[in-house]
């Protein structure tokens, strides 16, 4: 079969990306493969393309519903009737439905989420289908060094073996030599293809920023996306609070509407927020985490991390959103003192006390019905354990290792699943070691990226290492490559304001100018142009002529612009006069 014709009938694509095409061989070949892409790369194409080629179903484990719901929706453009998923949030006929087509082999791609594999139910009617590729996505998560650990996807590896695929492939873009291995170890793959893209982005250029206080770094921030060519932007903040905070004072800054996206939003409000980014309608969005996994946006121009992320992992993930288009794009990084205290008030607060697991344990047993189940909710075993539901939520991933339950799928505010095994000293120690290993990692994501912060060498170098990649980093020479080796790109301290200034210049200007001013003449007599119809006017001799020549033409326009949005000035035929 052919993969380059496949790939133009199915996708409409015309070439491969680098390592696509093989890693689309070693599937079609049923050879088990470990593919390592940056984001963006293409990953979920190396198992799409040989799941619609291959005769037999094709079972896609992802973490999060949304990536797999975004992913079904597209194929289903390109086969209609051969992909679907599974999940808690679709009805118990749904899904059955959905089982019955796969066990009848009238499915390509089936995608669930890993607590799936914890039901026999499932298990049993998978079985009957003839399984060909059983794939992990994002599988940096089976390992305990990766810096989105599950608990879930501890189970892959037996349930592949039990359904009898045919290969496992498993992507992850966050692959340092430590992950990879133990994902090729904790999946069992078989002398795997492996699959490696470097992880170098050559149109992207990266920059660290120190800020003295909050104000400074805010001034900093708008004086970047105040300039049109940094947009679409993403800033990453680190809080919901610290994006309310952030988007209204860029707001106030900049004279437009800044949207936020985080998970304390309603679903509707965030899916609004996501359509008018991804269409350009909303030039800048300051999030959240939340906002990424399936923002697929090319031509994002800027990536701000507002406050210190917390590992390099979660850093290059967020910033390889910019410039997937392949034209050059910044990722620019704002660091206060003040983020490294609150990263070490956060790891110190995700330490587990021993009493907290006990309470949990108990709790559930206590909920738990004749049969073993429980189904509480998240917020009960959070109280019980006096700590929130994030950590209530890993409480019962550790009890889980523990083999005191067994969690099945469940709704993100909810804890389901079945009690197998006892709460005693064993189970506590179990506890204790895997939530001890949890800090351990947290405590070395935070030397990775502070490190990372602080040191003074090749931005691009040290991002390069720290994954493993050893090839020289390759800059496109238009393409500047990071602060250290090019200083100039460094955002500069926040110049005085002059937007006060500016507002009464241009107001004072249409007041006197005879004839009355259309919009671009404003910023040519501002930024003291000679161009015809200035001369031929001789506003050069007006008091405003070149008193903001520092100032881009766009800067001024987009000021004149605001004062007609603000209802001061009025446009008339395209002249501007007072409203
Ligand atoms: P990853 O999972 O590696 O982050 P995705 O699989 O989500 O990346 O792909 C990112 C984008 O690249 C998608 O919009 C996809 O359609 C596009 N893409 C993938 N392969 C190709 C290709 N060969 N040619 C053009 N676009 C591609
Ligand atoms: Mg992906």
């Amino acid at each position: 079969m052919d993969p380059r014709g496949a790939l133009r009938r199915h996708f409409g694509f015309d070439a491969f990306r680098p390592g696509q095409e093989e890693a689309v061989r070693a599937a079609l070949e049923g050879r088990d493969a470990l593919v390592v892409m940056p984001t963006g790369a293409g990953k979920s194409l190396c198992y799409q393309l040989p799941a619609l080629e291959r005769e037999d179903l094709t079972i896609v484990v992802s973490p999060l519903v949304s990536l797999m719901q975004d992913q079904v929706e597209s194929l289903r453009r390109i086969a209609p009737d051969a992909v679907a998923l599974l999940n808690s949030q679709q009805s118990m006929a749904e899904n059955r439905d959905v089982l019955q087509r796969a066990a009848a082999g009238r499915l390509k791609l089936l995608y669930v989420a890993p607590e799936r594999f914890a039901s026999r139910w499932f298990l049993d009617h998978v079985q009957r289908a003839q399984l060909g590729l059983f794939v992990v996505d994002e599988a940096h998560c089976v390992s305990q060094w990766g810096h989105d650990f599950r608990p879930d996807y501890f189970r892959l590896a037996d349930a592949a073996r039990y359904l009898r695929a045919r290969a496992i492939m498993a992507l992850t873009a966050t692959a340092t030599p430590r992950v990879a291995d133990d994902v090729v170890a904790r999946l069992g793959l078989a002398e795997p293809v492996r699959v490696t893209t470097g992880f170098d982005r050559p149109n992207l250029s990266f920059a660290v920023v120190g800020c003295r206080s909050r104000e400074d770094k805010q001034r900093r921030i708008a004086t970047v996306l105040h300039d049109l060519e940094s947009r679409p932007a993403i800033v990453y903040a680190g809080t919901r609070n610290g994006c309310e905070e952030l988007a209204k004072s860029l707001g106030r800054e900049l004279g437009l509407d800044v949207a936020v996206y985080h998970a304390g939003l309603e679903r509707e409000r965030r899916a609004a927020v996501q359509r008018a980014f991804m269409a350009g309608d909303t030039p800048i969005v300051v999030a959240t985490n939340a906002f990424g996994m399936g923002v697929d946006k090319a031509d994002v121009r800027t990536v701000v991390h507002a406050t210190v992320p917390q590992s390099i992992e979660q850093f290059y993930q967020e910033a390889g959103r910019a410039g997937r288009d392949g034209r050059p794009a910044r990722c620019l990084l704002f660091s206060e003192q003040r983020d490294k205290g609150l990263h070490t008030f956060f790891i110190e607060r995700a330490a587990v006390e021993d009493a907290a697991f006990g309470a949990v344990a108990r709790r559930l047993v206590r909920q738990a019905a004749e049969n073993g189940r429980y189904d509480v909710e998240l917020g009960l075993l959070a109280d019980a354990a006096i700590c929130d539901r994030d950590a209530a939520r890993a409480i019962v991933g550790h009890l889980s290792r523990a083999g005191v339950v067994q969690p099945a799928p469940s709704p993100p505010d909810r804890a389901i699943g079945r009690l197998v095994g006892a709460w005693d000293r064993r189970a506590l120690l179990t506890c204790r070691t895997s939530a001890g290993e949890g800090q351990r990692i947290r405590w070395r994501q935070y030397r990775a990226i502070w490190g990372f912060v602080e040191q003074r060498r090749c931005r691009r170098a040290a991002l390069l290492r720290h994954f493993g990649d050893r090839s020289q980093p390759h800059t496109d020479v238009d393409v500047p490559c990071c602060d250290v080796c090019d200083p100039a790109i460094a955002p500069g301290p926040a110049p005085k304001r002059h937007d006060d200034d500016i507002d009464e210049a241009i107001l004072a200007l249409i007041a006197i100018a005879d004839p009355a001013l259309q919009r671009p003449q404003i910023a040519e007599i501002l930024r003291g142009s000679r161009s015809q119809t200035v001369m031929r006017h001789a506003y050069d001799g007006l008091p405003q002529y070149g008193a903001f020549s520092q100032m881009r033409s766009d800067q001024v326009l987009q000021r004149v612009d605001m004062l007609v949005a603000r209802g001061v000035l009025r446009s008339r035929r395209g002249t501007l006069g007072r409203a």
